[in-house]
């Protein structure tokens, strides 16, 4: 706990989860938690580092590390914090793909999938009005206007740390929070900084002590994630070593794509379910396919309009083009190799050009 808290608490424990089911509720929320201010240790911090190595993720993802010290000790740079509250939402899931302005494939015709959380509007927008409306719930329950800070993904915050720490859940085999009750995987986590001092507290109620030792953990008996991997980028007990991970490299990976990661990039345009459709097994709908020979020919600004609002704005057009490139490289016939041709004449890019020329270099001799 930061020392020199102000006053008393502003609601009792009591009063707090009651406010945080109400609230959820009405959000469409999936859980909710409040965490009071804490500092992390330096043996805390240490132990990160040393296992985000021993996955050989060193230098992988330069902003995040960066930013490590803020992530790992979020309340540090916000002495003004006394509190956070996290939730996680559910987004698109299990909803139709909708993304319109992308083209389907024909019927045989190469294509690229899309990551089934993305097939729609883009999840970070979507947390911006609950965040809002979080804040301006909590400021009408307290009487007071509150300091604070809010987001989803895109700020160097540890969320899904945050979430565990407050009791929503626990990290599974697929690295990502599990909530509590056996729910799964599939939803997005977000939180909001505050200067007002809430006791700690959870909607769903997490456990108590008494209990707790006899709820299993989340991955008790189960390797569903682990199996399911393509590309053997997880393993028990260490970081996800993201330079095998079709999610990681479709996504984050800047630069030119050797053959080996053409290879473990299978049909992933950007991001890859794998580990998370099955946790808990009940996602039916895949994620969108898209014609590769559209996406390698549209011109990058059309593009770029066409994927404004969407998670794969982040990406942009350069890495999608590289992307289908990487996955055409995969489809024999001679079909393939021309459009790979047409493809690096046509580019201006040179990660999408000289992907192009490792593929083509590596591709088998055309029956
Ligand atoms: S699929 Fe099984 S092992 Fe993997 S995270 Fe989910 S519960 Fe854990
Ligand atoms: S996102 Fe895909 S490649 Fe990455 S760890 Fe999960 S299943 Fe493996």
């Amino acid at each position: 706990m930061v020392a020199g808290h102000p006053g008393p608490p502003a609601m009792t424990r009591h009063e707090l989860a009651g406010w945080l089911e109400a609230t959820a509720h009405d959000l469409g929320l999936a859980a909710a938690a409040s965490l009071p201010a804490y500092r992390t240790t330096a043996g805390e911090q240490a132990a990160w580092q040393a296992a985000w190595g021993a996955a050989d993720n060193a230098g992988r993802l330069p902003w995040l590390e960066r930013t490590l010290a803020a992530r790992l000790d979020p309340f540090a740079g916000r002495p003004w914090a006394r509190t956070v509250l996290v939730f996680a939402f559910p987004h698109l899931w299990d909803r139709p793909a909708n993304l319109p302005d992308l083209p389907a494939p024909a019927a045989g015709a190469p294509a690229g999938r899309i990551s089934r959380y993305a097939c729609g509007p883009d999840y970070h927008l979507a947390a911006r009005p609950l965040l809002a409306e979080l804040h301006r719930r909590l400021e009408t329950r307290l009487a007071r206007p509150l300091r604070h800070e809010g987001g989803a993904d895109a700020w160097p915050v540890p969320e899904r740390f945050l979430a565990v720490r407050a009791g929503l859940g626990q990290t599974g085999r697929n690295r990502m929070l599990q909530l509590a009750g056996g729910r799964g995987c599939r939803f997005f986590l977000g939180a909001l900084f505050v200067d007002a001092e809430l006791p700690a507290g959870a909607w769903p109620t997490p456990a108590d002590s008494a209990t707790a030792g006899a709820a299993p953990p989340p991955c008790a008996g189960c390797r569903r994630c682990l199996d399911a991997c393509p590309t053997g980028a997880l393993h028990d007990d260490v970081p996800l070593r993201l330079a095998a991970c079709r999610s990681y490299l479709s996504m984050e990976y800047r630069g030119v794509l050797d053959a080996c990661q053409q290879g473990w990039l299978g049909d992933a345009l950007f991001g890859c379910d794998a580990c998370t459709a099955i946790c808990p097994p009940a996602l039916a709908t895949p994620g969108q396919a898209v014609d590769l020979q559209w996406l390698l020919s549209v011109p990058a600004g059309d593009l770029r309009r066409r994927l404004h609002g969407t998670a794969l704005a982040h990406a942009g057009p350069t890495l999608l083009k590289r992307n289908a490139a990487a996955i055409l490289a995969g489809h024999p016939g001679a079909d393939a190799r021309r459009l790979l041709v047409h493809a690096a004449a046509a580019t201006g890019s040179a990660v999408v050009r000289d992907t192009i020329a490792i593929a083509l270099a590596h591709r088998r001799p055309e029956a």
